[in-house]
């Protein structure tokens, strides 16, 4: 009989207690793979729509979720020579984190700064990526210039503050609690406000000097989608990056054509097969890591076996920052 582990398993789509745990077979590396403990699971927002069925791709069931994970390289299949046996490293995949072992592409693995923990490591590559493409590959974002960050407390929200803040840039913050607000201004945002404060229209406006923001990264959706088009400067960019709210949004082109908008859409997925894309990212990030000017922000961390509330408390806007899973710890 092969080996067992513990791992998360989800075998009908819904709301986070439907992850269950349980036995499954420990992978075994194929050509041109790698075995990995799993030190750390980086859970994103993303991961909790394809557990719910609602994300961008069919969700296949069964599965064990986690799709961003570092640990360290534990056997190597056939072919692999760029990792060794021992070495930390990050991932980004499909899924199959949230378990004491996974396997990954061994041409997929993302190095990870030696001064990172493994939690650090596990929360960098989405959120960060992600947030430079925002900023700059599709952005266009300048210094000095203005942008605007929605749920800033959240994973990709500090993220974005620390990197825009990094490249010269001027950040709004908006968050749901005073507390996300003073994470946000820590982290370095020049202006708050709450999400839910009834003249936020006006007031992002005014505080981008009155004619609105040239670059807004938009995860929110819903209604708040237009509320983004009314804050935009003329000839702005906003970013539909997220949908947070699970609501749909409503766009009128001639709401563009008024003030020469630009909304372009992101989805990092689709990015990463750009590899110019990847490359001039990885080449901007890599001296703002070394240099400690971006660190990812952890936030709570739990184990494996309270994978469904670690979800839940994501969906209940209750986590800041990279929320994370350890799998060796079960209890
Ligand atoms: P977060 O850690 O930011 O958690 C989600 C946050 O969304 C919450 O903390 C909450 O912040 C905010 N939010 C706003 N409205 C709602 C609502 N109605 N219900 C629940 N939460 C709400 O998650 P991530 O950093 O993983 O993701 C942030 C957004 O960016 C998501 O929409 C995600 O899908 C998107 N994303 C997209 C990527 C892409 O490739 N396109 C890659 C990475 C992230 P608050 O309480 O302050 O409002």
């Amino acid at each position: 009989m092969s080996e067992q582990m513990t791992a998360v398993v989800v075998e009908r789509l819904g709301p986070p207690d439907v992850m269950e745990l349980r036995d499954i077979p420990v992978p075994v590396a194929g050509p041109g793979e790698i075995r990995i403990k799993v030190e750390a699971v980086g859970i994103n927002f993303a991961d909790v729509l394809a557990v719910a069925g609602e994300y961008l791709t069919r969700t296949r069931v069964p599965y064990t979720p986690g799709m961003e994970f570092a640990g360290i390289v534990e056997s190597l299949g056939e072919e692999v020579t760029n990792v060794t046996v021992g070495q930390r490293v990050a991932c980004l995949g499909g899924s199959g984190a949230l378990a004491k072992y996974a396997v990954a592409k061994a041409a997929a693995v993302i190095p990870v700064p030696e001064n990172f923990t493994g939690a650090q490591a596990a929360a960098f590559p989405v959120s960060y990526f992600t947030a430079y493409h925002g900023l700059k590959t599709l952005g266009r974002g300048q210094p000095g210039e203005w942008v605007l960050v929605q749920a800033a407390a959240g994973a990709l929200g500090t993220a974005s503050i620390q990197l825009a803040k990094a490249l010269g840039m001027q950040v709004i913050a908006m968050a749901s609690t005073e507390e996300k607000l003073q994470l946000a201004r820590d982290l370095g945002a020049d202006v708050t406000l709450l999400q839910d404060d009834p003249e936020r229209v006006q007031k992002v406006r005014d505080a981008a000097g009155g004619g609105g923001v040239p670059l807004i990264l938009e995860v929110v959706g819903g209604p708040r989608f237009q509320e983004s088009l009314d804050m935009a400067a003329a000839q702005g960019r906003v970013i539909v990056i997220g949908n947070a709210s699970r609501e749909q949004a409503h766009l009128r082109p001639v709401d563009l054509m008024k003030r020469n908008l630009t909304v372009t859409g992101l989805w990092l997925t689709s990015l990463m097969t750009d590899r110019e894309a990847t490359a001039a990212a990885a080449q901007a990030l890599t001296p703002l890591v070394a240099s400690g000017q971006v660190t990812p922000h952890v936030g709570p961390t739990y184990a494996l076996s309270d994978s469904a509330r670690a979800f839940q408390d994501i969906l209940d806007r209750k986590t800041t920052g990279k929320v994370v899973i350890e799998p060796q710890r079960l209890t």
